[in-house]
């Protein structure tokens, strides 16, 4: 089985795919912790990535899709994966449909966390209290709000007419989120 979780900053989507992945035995891919990993590391690629993510714009698709292929190819993730961050504009969706077709898998379940800007501010207010993460300032939360309405909008409208696409609402509490997502994979 393989799931997509999207949805804004601050939806959740991290804390539902941790837990997916957990319950039902599959391998959480998150752009954002790749990306992370490669300025943690140092690689060459990593200071571009490092200026891109704390101005809260988005990684070139080139990027992002050079490293979500080394997953969906690795033989002992095959169909054991959720996307979580991933994909983020038209091009990353239409480029996941290609090297899921390649590797011989498709995406069975496609959820929406939607939330309101208001939820997602108080709640990146509350994170950076426990992560701190660089890229957790009001400003950039409203950055990466804007940035996701316009790149991310599209994947919506494109995930939205599949048959296998739930809107969940975000807004609810973590547990109530994951109880309704853990009863359609149940299904
Ligand atoms: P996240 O941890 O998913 O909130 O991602 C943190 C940051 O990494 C985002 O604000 C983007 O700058 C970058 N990023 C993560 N996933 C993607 C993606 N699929 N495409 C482009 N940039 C991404």
């Amino acid at each position: 089985m393989n799931v997509i979780i999207f949805g804004p900053p601050g939806a959740g989507k991290g804390t539902q795919a941790i837990n997916i992945s957990k319950k039902f035995n599959l391998y959480q891919i998150s752009t954002g912790d790749l990306l992370r990993d490669e300025v943690k590391n140092k690689t060459e690629i990593g200071k571009d990535i490092e200026n891109i993510i704390s101005k809260g714009d988005f990684a070139t698709d080139e990027i992002v899709n050079e490293l979500i292929k080394k997953a969906i190819f690795d033989k002992d993730k095959k169909n054991k994966l959720i996307f979580d961050g991933y994909p983020r504009s038209l091009s990353q969706a239409k480029n996941l449909e290609l090297l899921m077709k390649d590797s011989n898998q498709k995406i069975d379940f496609i959820f929406f966390l939607n939330v309101s800007k208001e939820t997602i501010i108080s709640r990146i207010e509350k994170r950076k209290i426990l992560e701190k993460r660089a890229d957790d300032n009001l400003t950039t939360i409203l950055k990466r709000y804007d940035t996701y309405m316009m790149t991310t909008k599209p994947v919506l409208d494109f995930y939205s007419k599949k048959p296998n696409f739930y809107e969940i609402d975000g807004s609810e509490k973590i547990t109530e989120i994951s109880s309704k997502i853990e009863q359609i994979l149940s299904v």
